[in-house]
């Protein structure tokens, strides 16, 4: 049945385009420790805001940055 062989291809595809988009999202955008999962927090120059319920997360001076630097 070369009609099954296709659907199944594409739902493999689809889950590895999630994969990636995830890993993405999480690396670059951190989650409110209050609101939890799915709630992410806006970036400021050396705090975190979340717009959700307000809670504020200062940030280590320029300590991520260095980091991305180095390579
Ligand atoms: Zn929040």
């Amino acid at each position: 049945m070369p009609n099954k062989e296709k659907s199944a291809a594409s739902e493999v595809a689809i889950y590895k385009f999630y994969k990636i988009e995830g890993e993405k999202l999480t690396r670059g955008r951190r989650e409110c420790p209050r609101c939890g999962r799915g709630v992410f927090m806006a970036e400021h120059k050396n705090r975190n805001t979340c717009g959700k319920c307000g809670f504020t997360e200062f940030r280590r001076s320029d300590e991520s940055k260095k980091q991305t630097n180095k390579s």
